[in-house]
């Protein structure tokens, strides 16, 4: 089963993806993108990284995981995400030395590694390739030139009080003021999910596509339901306690069928007709649902992750 949903959100005043800070002064992520317009104008443009939403939905696939009561390592069920990076980590996740086949080991021990990948770095390395596939957020084409940056100021001082006499400031005390870059923007979303390899090794040649777990569809169920909540209740990005986003789902497209079919990108507005030329050419026993097209935003979810369900 083949999940693949691409999406334009518009996202006003966030903050979901910073990345450095210099001095009191909050930056917010920047990546080039080429508008192709006569010239092919580059623009620096704020965008939200994959790392960034492939983050929030391990911690998602983390809960669901645990609470339908499959086996998560110690560590990605706090939202640590080391993932067997080299043996001491492997023996802090699972308590264990690694056997002759680590990346059996790992599938059959922590759900979110066999569904998100893991790259053991030791002498000799073994890798896991992720099942769910994403990438950075940039603001639509049309968006482009107008999406914006701007610095916010923030204080928290408390005047009136001995904590901000004036003598003591300038030696670090009370609070600074600090300035956090806000975005405003209609983003442009990806996220693909292949169940093939779930709970089969990948690594070696020899096992390739050996299945080692007996819960396969137990874990391809909850990758599945990990989806609805992370798309519904938008779980990822980072400040969200004081610099929440005004969240609303302009479009939004899934694609189910039997083997790889991805919907194509949403970066031009034709994205939905363009997908469904593609259909009258290409199928993959394909079925689409459509926002707004095919009803609310939960409806057209829920019915396309029942129905991903039902090919498991
Ligand atoms: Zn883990």
């Amino acid at each position: 089963m083949f999940l693949s949903t691409r999406g334009r959100v518009l996202l006003n005043v966030e903050a979901l993806n910073m990345t450095e800070s210099v001095g009191n002064y909050v930056k917010h992520r920047r990546v080039p993108v080429i508008l192709p317009d006569a010239g092919y104008t580059t623009l620096f443009v704020p965008a939200i990284s994959g790392e960034s939403i492939a983050h929030g939905f391990q911690t998602v696939l983390a809960e669901i995981a645990k609470k339908n009561g499959l086996p998560v390592c110690k560590l990605c069920e706090k939202g640590i995400f080391l993932k067997s990076t080299n043996n001491n980590v492997f023996r802090e996740a699972f308590g264990k030395e690694p056997s002759g086949n680590l990346e059996e080991d790992v599938i059959k021990g922590c759900v979110v590694e066999d569904i998100g990948g893991f790259l053991y770095a030791e002498e000799a390395n073994v890798k896991r390739t992720s099942s769910f596939f994403t990438g950075y957020m940039i603001p639509a084409k049309e968006a482009l030139e107008n999406a914006v940056i701007e610095p916010q100021l923030h204080s928290r001082y408390a005047l009136g009080t001995p904590f901000v006499r004036k003598e003591e400031q300038g030696e670090g005390r009370g609070q600074m003021i600090y300035y956090v870059e806000l975005s405003s923007a209609v983003y442009t979303f990806n996220f693909d999910f292949d169940s093939r390899f779930v709970g089969k090794t990948t690594f070696s040649y020899e096992n390739a596509g050996k299945e080692v777990v007996n819960d396969r569809k137990k874990r391809i169920e909850a990758a599945l339901e990990t989806f609805r909540r992370f798309i519904l209740e938008f779980c990822f990005g980072a400040k969200k306690t004081r610099f929440m986003p005004v969240i609303e789902w302009e479009s939004l497209v899934l694609a189910v069928s039997d083997d790889v079919w991805t919907v194509p990108s949403p970066f031009a507005k034709n994205y939905i007709e363009k997908t469904r030329k593609k259909l009258e050419k290409i199928k993959e026993n394909t079925k689409l649902f459509v926002y707004p097209d095919g009803g609310s935003l939960e409806e057209v979810v829920v019915n396309a992750i029942e129905e991903a369900k039902k090919r498991i």
